[in-house]
């Protein structure tokens, strides 16, 4: 009797045993489960805002669609992207500029441009970014500028194009109204996401002053050597800078009134305001750039009209500028390093 009293008891342990263990095993499957379907979840969302952020560039009503998680299905096909920090960069860089070089050595050291253009093989670009050189007699300074940028913005994994602005004639230079022209002349050869708006003897420092545009009108050039580095003044928005191509739009592109030195780069930073968009800078230690020396070009003088224009933004900004810009197209080149548009704005002011 005490005997099968024992085995029940035994037996009866043993069935506890088994189902604490099947219990254990079903609430360890539920969740693993809830934990994997978390993480793809998050992953996927994640994906999905990081193509948002750099693709469409759209304001924050995007990201809010973004939140959904409908939209997570759709992420296997962005999976050939390149990485939002390309691998390639190497940070500081000592600038050295020779003085015998030659485009065909430039050339060279780029086999992979074709027609201005490139595009990594290895992924698909972030973002499709035209760099517009505003350029009249800086042959030299534009050699400098090539033989860096190429490689620089090869390293950053973007789908570019370079394409130098130059003005003919001799009315007064008006850097402004050239980069309206590469704006508008370099949207006929394709669909751009964003605009660098480049100087032509500025030279960048550093690959991590990456060339692509933001949700906010960026500018590049926090520091320059010839200035020991700081910012010029607070609401200083000239050199280099990257709008979006709505950006830009919206903002009625840059004034075409600004003729010599002086002034354009303010007018721009005082549309964007009025946009309630805002001005912002990636970090002082890599937004440095190295100035090739020059004396003020004959053609380009300081123009003396520039406070008066200023103080007339808020009233002109809508009918004066891409709406407003004619020009004369003399040429569109095919050049092997870059894109060649030569303009004349000879029906306005001559260089006395
Ligand atoms: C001019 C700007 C220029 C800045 C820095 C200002 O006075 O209006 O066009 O970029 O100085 O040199």
């Amino acid at each position: 009797m005490a005997l099968s009293l024992y085995v029940f008891h035994l037996f009866y342990k043993f069935k506890v045993l088994v189902l604490v263990t099947l219990c254990l095993m079903v609430l360890w499957a539920t969740f693993s489960y809830f934990v994997d379907s978390r993480h793809e979840i998050s992953k996927a969302k994640s994906m999905v805002e990081d193509f948002g952020k750099v693709t469409s560039l759209e304001d924050s009503q995007k990201e809010e669609e973004i939140e959904s998680v409908a939209k997570v299905p759709t992420v296997k096909s962005f999976q050939g992207h390149c990485p939002a920090l390309s691998p390639y960069l190497r940070g500081a860089s000592k600038l050295t500029f020779k003085a015998t070089l030659t485009l065909e050595e430039v050339q060279k050291e780029n086999p992979q441009v074709v027609k201005g253009r490139y595009h990594p093989t290895e992924c698909s670009a972030l973002q499709h970014v035209a760099i517009l050189i505003p350029h009249r007699n800086r042959e030299k300074h534009l050699l400098y500028l090539l033989e860096h940028l190429h490689p620089f913005l090869q390293r950053q994994q973007l789908d570019y194009g370079i394409y130098v602005i130059h003005q003919a004639g001799s009315t007064k230079f008006n850097r402004a109204k050239l980069l309206n022209v590469g704006y508008l002349e370099a949207l006929k050869e394709a669909n751009w996401d964003c605009f660098i708006f480049h100087d032509v003897d500025l030279v960048p420092e550093n690959d991590f002053n990456i060339y692509m545009c933001d949700r906010q009108p960026k500018h590049l050039v926090v520091g320059r050597n010839n200035t020991g580095y700081r910012l010029r003044y607070r609401g200083y928005f000239g050199g280099v800078t990257a709008l979006t191509r709505d950006q830009f739009s919206k903002v009625n592109g840059f004034s075409n009134k600004y003729w010599g030195w002086g002034g354009e780069d303010d007018d721009l930073r005082i549309r964007v305001e009025m946009q309630k968009m805002r001005v912002v800078r990636p970090s002082a230690d890599v937004a440095r750039y190295t100035m090739i020396f020059h004396k003020r070009d004959h053609g380009n003088e300081e123009n003396g009209e520039r406070m008066k224009l200023l103080r007339q933004v808020s009233r002109t900004w809508k009918t004066d500028g891409l709406n407003s810009c004619s020009y004369k197209l003399l040429s569109v080149e095919h050049n092997p390093l870059y894109v060649n548009i030569t303009v004349d704005f000879s029906t306005q002011p001559k260089v006395s």
